[in-house]
């Protein structure tokens, strides 16, 4: 069966805010980014996203992307927008118009495990109406903030009518699958650690691991 590989980005180059614990091992430097991108372009069944909504997906990601004829769907936090460092609410309707697809990362970059119905209202009602808004478009996909998912935060995004949603479980994905595992990019990664991490052909028993890791995630 074919499948598709995933790959997210998050910030690229010089952070203009204080990043969150652990942050730091998944921002690149711009030439990595740009490297890696021209590593990725023209492959079949690669689908590339960036999380957070940081300042760079329109300042250095857009561009890039546009000039190589590649998309990529951006989750972007509806609690960020205008703040320094991150994407601007005026700018949201630049990306859609670059047919970049607008994803929900949430509200507050927070797990969703856990949360009370007020507070998942707010993170998986609220944001994406939010990001629909200033998009102009319909956003129906979401990637997990933190990684983070159990049985609950799964069928609470079933429920609420979510056509896709993002993991970071390291592994291949059935195209037309509704959980969507993704490989990171992470801070040394290069075009060369990419291909040899991330693109290269995996020996089965690994990738079978990795199913079995994401069925104990989702039955939790
Ligand atoms: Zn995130």
């Amino acid at each position: 069966m074919a499948t598709v590989t995933n790959v997210c980005f998050h910030g690229v180059g010089t952070p203009r805010r204080d990043l969150e614990p652990g942050e730091a091992d998944y921002w690149i430097g711009r030439d990595a980014f740009l490297g890696i991108l021209d590593e990725l372009a023209g492959r079949p069944g690669v689908r590339i996203s960036f999380d957070d909504g940081n300042a760079s997906d329109v300042e250095i990601a857009l561009p890039a992307l546009v000039e190589r004829g590649m998309t990529a769907t951006f989750f972007l936090l509806a609690g960020r927008l205008d703040d320094a460092g991150s994407v601007h609410r005026d700018r949201v309707r630049a990306l859609a118009a670059g047919g970049m697809p607008i994803g929900s990362h949430g509200m507050d970059h927070r797990s969703w495990r856990g949360l009370t119905a007020d507070e998942s209202r707010v993170e998986l009602g609220e944001a994406r109406d939010v990001l629909s808004e200033v998009s102009g478009t319909q956003v129906v996909e979401a990637a997990l903030p933190l990684g983070r998912y159990d049985r609950g935060v799964l069928s609470e995004l079933r429920r609420r009518g979510y056509d896709r949603v993002y993991t970071s479980d390291q592994s291949d994905a059935r195209p037309d699958a509704w959980l969507q595992p993704r490989f990171s990019v992470r801070r040394h990664d290069t075009a060369a650690t990419v291909h040899e991490r991330i693109l290269r052909a995996r020996p089965f028993v690994q990738r079978a691991e990795r199913r079995v890791a994401q069925l104990v995630k989702s039955l939790r």
